[in-house]
This record gives C-alpha cells, structure tokens and sequence, in this order.
C-alpha cells in the first residue's frame, strides 16, 4: 500500500495489512504468516480468533452493545465485576471498568486522591513511581511513568511526580550485596523519598510488580514488594500495582502480586482482561478505599462514556471464563519452563545476551555489548528495532525496547506468546528470535 489515511504510528512506514489471526498466528492477504510471539504488546492471552469468546461477543451484541452507566448497568459489567473482585488478593469489593491501560492508571490516581479528600486528608498531593516504568501514554500516566523518550517532550504538560530506583537486579544490586539485602537498600531509597516529601503529603507509591514495556519483563528481588508495602502502610500511603501488562495470568498465577504475598490497594487491569478481543481495563479496589468514597461524596469524580461497555465486559468474561475452565494458569505454569529451557538453551553462552529473565509466559532479553562489561550497544544503532524487523521478516512478532533510561540505553526483547501456544510453536519462536538477533547485530 502506497498511500494511507491512517495516521499510523509511523508517518514515513505503512505496516502489513492484517487480514486474519487463527490460535498465535496473523496473516496478511498475501497469505504470509507471523508467529504472534509477543500477543502484540502481551495483549493476545488466547491468542487469535478464539470461538468461545466471538460467541459471547455475538451473543451480547444481538441483545445490547451498549448502554450508558450513567442510566444502567448490564450483566458482563456485573458478573465480571464479581469475578475479579472475588479472584483478587485481600479485601478487594468493586472494579471499575476502563478501555485500556492508560485509562486505568488515570483512574486509580484520581481514585488514591479522592479517598484522601475523602478521609481528610487533603494535604496528599505527590505520587512516587519508578524511573525504569511505563505506566501509559496520557498525561497522567506519562508523568508517572519513566521512560525519558517518551516523556522528553510533553514534560512541560507533566504533573510533578517523584521517581526512585527501579528494582533492576541485573544492572544495580551490587557485588557485595544479597539481593534481599538489594530490596532492603532500595525500600530505604523509598522511605527517604517520602520523608524528603513529607510523609503525610504523599499519596501513593505505584509500580509494575513485573516491568514490562521499559525494561523486558523484570521481576522483582525477593522481599521487594513486601518492604514496599511495609513502607507504605507505616506512612498511611496508598499502594498501586500496575498490572496491565503483567497481570491476568501472563506470569502464571491471575494477578502478578499473588507471588509477591502482597495486597496492593488498587490494581490496574487491562491488556490480558479482554485479551485483544475488545478494549478494556479496569482497577481492583480494596473494600476500604470504596467504602471511604462511599461514606464521603458517595461517587467517584470520574468517568469516561465508554466505561463498563457491555459487549467489552461479556469478551472479557468469556475470555476470563476460557482462562479458569481451560486450566490455563496452570498450563502458563507448564509452558514457562519449557520456554526458560529453551531460552536458556539457545542464549545462556550467547555472547550478546546478558540478562535473561521472567516469569510464566513473560520473558524478556537483554542484548549488550559485552557480557563481561554489561556494556550496552551505540544506541544510534537502534539494536532493538532492529531485532523486531528481522523477526518479523522471519514471520515473528516480538515487543522490542530501548530508550535512555537513567542515562543508559538498554536494548531488550519481550516475549508474551498466547496461553494456548504450543511446544512446537515455543521452539520455532525462539529459532526465529536466534536468527533475527544473528541477523541483527
Ligand atoms: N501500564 C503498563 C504496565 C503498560 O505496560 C501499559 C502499556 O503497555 C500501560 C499501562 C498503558 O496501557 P494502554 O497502552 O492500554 O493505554
């Protein structure tokens, strides 16, 4: 295609046209294929063309598309309501729905806010995030992120949000450091941040338990979260744990925190929740933050006219529903070490991969210079896109990222291959991948 009316993501390249996705393959009209080993952006959990879901998608839409929450509710809004609430750790009552990630972060900041106002406290206005996170493209969840390429422009526009150190085990624990000792170090990093604040002025702390988009699916070292939490409760401040990308299912268990042993007090959903099938998000609240707002102004201040849409909340239950009654969790479980072995296999000698790391069906690659060094590759080199191009000119799709941030370049690759891929389709996602680095570098 030569000329487009589509303001893409590129203005000087016009992407394949996608004709039709069958279980992690896409096709374009041609008949070439991509094996979808990233579900896009670690959208696709069920991969593509899912029957159970078009038929619940069918169904609803033949009875009620749509219907404004400010006049009604609908039965998917409600049973899936019921579902996440009832599948999330702690003491979590409501979900409110959204139509992606950004929007989620959006409303779980306005959401920390108001339950302060709510409960008199007034004087909490700083939210404290991580430099090494992407939290969203609004300007809200700009700000809060931070990935310094995405933001570098739009800072004037930007709320002033305190950003510590991410939990980068690979790049920052030190030597002569156990890495509880590193979480230890970082959580007191937290604390001092709070305290420079003013502990009673800050309103919450929000982190990906697993990053995803700014750093190739990093998790966190053990008793991390657990600190953070600590922190936070000593200081009356409001955890967020942003799940958007992690959470429902992709490390193996619905909700990434549920390893950690954790309960955040709001939980940002959304890629996973309707898997690709209709955009939607949503945040987990814990019963005493909407029994605050209930008790106060008896409404959230918010609300967007797409919230709770129907026929996005009934493909998001039926691809929730497809998730518990297919087992999918446990086969996560199962396929991830198979994934492990054969990444491990392929890149553990790879002179260019310095890091491999992850969990469930979420793993990233960390391509350096020199092993020894950790040196990062000449960032004009763009080493990731490149990786992506050639991936995809071998019929795969993987989530490339770089950018500066903390002042180095990293260069990482992201897997998130759909719940139902096959052993098969593990092995011939990971030849590709090994051709294209090959091809890359
Ligand atoms: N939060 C996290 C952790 C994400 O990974 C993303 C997207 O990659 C977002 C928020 C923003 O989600 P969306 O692109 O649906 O607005």
């Amino acid at each position: 295609m030569s000329s487009t009316y589509v303001m893409h993501r590129s203005l000087r390249n016009t992407p394949p046209v996608a004709t039709r996705g069958k279980g992690v393959w896409l096709y374009d009209a041609g008949g070439n294929a991509w094996l979808d080993g990233s579900g896009g952006a670690a959208v696709s959990c069920l991969g593509h063309g899912h029957p159970a879901v078009i038929d619940a998608m069918h169904r609803q839409i033949d009875q009620l598309a749509y219907a404004h929450t400010g006049f009604f509710t609908t039965e998917p809004a409600e049973t899936l309501a019921q579902r996440l609430v009832d599948d999330a750790p702690g003491d979590a009552s409501h979900a409110y729905f959204v139509s992606g990630g950004s929007e989620a972060i959006e409303a779980a900041l306005k959401m920390a806010r108001q339950y302060f106002v709510e409960i008199g406290q007034p004087q909490r206005t700083h939210i404290i995030a991580r430099r090494q996170s992407y939290h969203g493209n609004t300007l809200g969840a700009l700000a809060v992120g931070g990935n310094e390429w995405r933001r570098q422009q739009f800072a004037p526009l930007l709320i002033d949000v305190a950003h510590v150190s991410p939990c980068y085990e690979y790049r920052d624990r030190h030597e002569n450091e156990t890495a509880e000792q590193y979480s230890q170090r970082l959580v007191r990093e937290l604390e001092d941040t709070i305290l420079k604040l003013g502990a009673d002025k800050v309103i919450a702390f929000c982190a990906e338990p697993i990053v995803g988009a700014t750093a190739g699916a990093l998790p966190p070292t053990p008793g991390y979260f657990k600190g953070v939490r600590e922190i936070c409760d000593k200081y009356g401040i409001l955890l967020i744990a942003d799940e958007v990308m992690c959470g429902m299912g992709r490390t193996g268990t619905l909700y990434a925190v549920e390893q950690e042993d954790i309960v955040p007090d709001l939980i940002t959903i959304a890629k996973g929740l309707g898997g690709g099938y209709q955009p939607i998000g949503a945040v987990v609240v814990q019963k005493r933050i909407a029994d605050a707002m209930q008790k106060g102004t008896g409404f959230f201040q918010h609300g967007h006219t797409y919230i709770g849409h129907a026929t996005a909340c009934a493909a998001a239950l039926a691809v929730q529903n497809v998730i518990r009654d297919e087992n999918l969790l446990e086969r996560v479980r199962q396929l991830s070490l198979v994934l492990q072995q054969e990444l491990r296999e392929r890149f553990s000698g790879h002179p260019h991969v310095g890091d491999i790391r992850g969990r469930g069906l979420f793993f990233g690659l960390e391509l350096v210079k020199d092993r020894a060094t950790k040196q990062v590759f000449d960032p004009a080199l763009q080493l990731h896109a490149r990786v992506k191009r050639e991936a995809f000119a071998r019929g795969l799709m993987v989530y490339p990222m770089g950018g500066t941030i903390d002042g180095r370049q990293g260069d990482h690759i992201l897997l998130a291959p759909p719940f139902i891929i096959t052993e098969n389709e593990i092995d011939m996602l990971v030849q590709r991948l090994a051709a294209a680095i090959q091809a890359a570098i």
